[in-house]
């Protein structure tokens, strides 16, 4: 009532909920319909109530225009009214007020009403409801609105759209889950602060934890910064409900580096009331054969997250690539990609180039701060696990030291990773894992094999299975080796460049089997590794020669694979030389009618590097 004695009746605005009318106050209602008990009016499309036969005072008809008090609102959203007849009143309308609740507690609301302001993450229209995953600065839930089965509840709700959720909390299949009552979109100012709210928020939650590296570090040191802001964009990523695709070089190195990541991730998802498993495209990984991005794999990527976009109301992806992705031959790929504005952020230790930044978020290399591709992707990936989720450090301790071996890293962090884990893994052991992921990959070929490269890892909880499996691999593997080797070592032909180096060559093409395993690259590694023993203390160059393509492997020789590779391709007119790698072991392609000549002017590129 107010001082000249008019009484105070509310109109509700159309965006208002449950949480902004309060008990005593008078507001303006239309009459929906009649039951034996009572009658039901609705306050907007969105607050509905009933008044008890004993509460009405007038007779009334369907969308009459009645006035009402609120009795109570009850735990469950139910709200009993009283029919009130004022003489004299005065209308004023009720803004929405911001909701105070956060996702992160709805967990202690089961069973109630609630109303929160929320980011629509995704929109996935299944056989039954319309789910939306909302997020806010706490935490990502599914809202599930119903109109009929299978049909778009709520067209006007957009991917992006901030939105005021109202609707009854629920326990689904063990996840919590808002039953909508009502979505609206937020507009103007209303948007604006929920927007700007949940951006902040997310900021200063995604700023990584700042905790010492496992082991002592000058080059991780350096490299701190750059991994945590990439750190921070993963954990925005997932606080944002945005899916990340994992490109990784497939071998031992690059897929330690990519579990330790996919480990993190797939741990900070479901803390953070998200579903990382497989359905929810949230999370990918993905090996790569190449060493850098094809573009078919860039092709396949985003055939997936476009479609995934048009049926499943799915954000665009964000592009991690771990242990590839630093050089001139991803170029292409990222063109692609920043068509469609995919963020890229790549974790790399092959030597960069330095016009593919221009394409990155993010770029993590320790040849950056000085330091060489001796600091594995291993070793990056497993620290940048930790900044991302804590508490992921107890499965992946020994990753980088498995990496290290792997890559066979001579860098001051690979004793201390290797000391760090000396009481469950020796190095050998470490060995034997990095040989078993390498087996493994080989048939597994584009597939990511999550739950063998799991067990192969020792991450799952069955050890006795793990170390089953690896020993398994490792003598499956050895053979194979050796069986490559009885085949190829008689062919393998010698002579001296003119810098001292021994040269060794071998067909790979002629003198080995093919499409098993070890593949060509190996093969060649392994013959390698023989004359590098068999000639301890002489600088060595090892080349396998494929029909379009030669694998380098050296010691001792001070080359530069990514510029021979750079000059080759201007030097020898037809001979479409391309390829790269690390400084001293790599490959390069070319086109098969011009193999003697490309292979004599390497040979020669590769006498005139000093020899230690
Ligand atoms: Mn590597």
């Amino acid at each position: 009532m107010t001082d000249n004695g008019e009484m105070i009746v509310y109109r509700l605005g159309t965006p208002c909920g449950l949480s902004d009318i309060e008990e005593g106050k008078i507001y303006e209602a239309k009459v929906q319909g009649f039951a034996n008990f009572g009658t039901f009016v609705y306050l907007n499309s969105r607050v509905k109530g009933l008044v008890h036969k004993s509460n009405i005072k007038t007779r009334h008809s369907e969308g009459e225009t009645v006035f009402v008090k609120v009795l109570s609102i009850r735990i469950n959203g139910n709200i009993d009214l009283q029919e009130v007849v004022p003489t004299r009143y005065r209308l004023e309308t009720v803004t929405k007020q911001p909701s105070n609740i956060r996702l992160s507690e709805l967990k202690d609301r089961v069973g109630r009403q609630v109303s929160v302001d929320v980011e629509v993450a995704q929109i996935k229209q299944t056989s039954g409801p319309t789910i939306f995953t909302v997020v806010d600065e706490t935490g990502t839930e599914d809202a599930a609105a119903f109109v009929e089965a299978g049909v778009r509840a709520f067209p006007e709700v957009q991917l992006g759209d901030m939105v005021s959720v109202s609707g009854e909390v629920m326990m689904r299949n063990n996840r919590l889950q808002i039953e909508v009552g009502n979505i609206s979109v937020l507009a103007g100012e209303e948007r604006e602060a929920v927007e700007k709210r949940i951006e902040r928020a997310i900021d200063e939650r995604a700023q990584p934890e700042d905790l010492p590296f496992m082991v002592e570090s000058e080059v991780l040191n350096l490299l701190k910064p750059e991994m945590q802001r990439v750190a921070k964009i993963i954990r925005k990523a997932i606080f944002t409900a945005q899916p990340i695709i994992l490109r990784h070089h497939a071998d031992a190195d690059g897929i330690t580096a990519a579990v330790a990541v996919e480990r993190a991730v797939t741990m900070l998802i479901r803390e953070s009331g998200g579903d990382p498993d497989a359905e929810s495209h949230l999370f990918k990984r993905a090996p790569s054969k190449a060493p850098f991005y094809e573009i078919e794999d860039v092709t396949r990527d985003l055939d997936f997250a476009l479609k995934d976009f048009v049926r499943y109301g799915q954000k665009l992806p964000l592009i991690l690539m771990m242990d590839n992705g630093s050089t001139e031959e991803d170029e292409p790929s990222y063109r692609m990609a920043r068509i469609y504005d995919i963020p890229i952020v790549v974790v790399d230790h092959h030597h960069p180039d330095e016009s593919t930044d221009a394409f990155l978020e993010a770029h993590v290399n320790p040849y950056h701060v000085g330091g060489d591709f001796g600091v594995t992707a291993g070793m990056l990936g497993a620290e940048l696990a930790r900044m991302i989720y804590p508490p992921v450090e107890r499965d992946i301790r020994h990753f980088p030291a498995v990496a290290a071996v792997g890559d066979r890293s001579e860098a001051p962090e690979r004793p201390r990773y290797l000391d760090l884990v000396a009481d469950t893994y020796s190095e050998d052991e470490c060995k034997e894992i990095a040989l078993a992921l390498d087996y493994e990959q080989f048939w597994l070929r584009f597939n990511d094999g999550r739950e063998i490269v799991k067990d192969i890892l020792g991450i799952n909880p069955d050890k006795e299975r793990h170390r089953r499996l690896v020993k398994l691999l490792v003598s499956e593997a050895n053979l194979a080796i050796e069986n490559q080797l009885s085949a190829s070592m008689p062919h393998v032909t010698e002579q001296e460049l003119p810098n001292g180096s021994k040269l060794f060559t071998i067909d790979v093409e002629m003198y080995a089997h093919r499409f098993t395993f070890p593949p060509p690259g190996k093969t060649s590694g392994e013959v390698h590794d023989i004359l590098c023993k068999r000639h301890a203390g002489s600088p060595v160059v090892t080349l396998g020669l494929g029909p379009d393509f030669v694998v380098i492997r050296s010691r001792g020789v001070m080359m530069n694979i990514p510029l021979m590779v750079r000059e080759l391709r201007d030097e020898v007119i037809g001979g479409g030389v391309n390829g790269g790698g690390h400084l001293v072991v790599g490959s390069i392609k070319f086109v098969e009618g011009m193999r003697e000549k490309v292979i004599k002017e390497l040979i020669t590129k590769i006498g005139e590097f000093p020899a230690e």
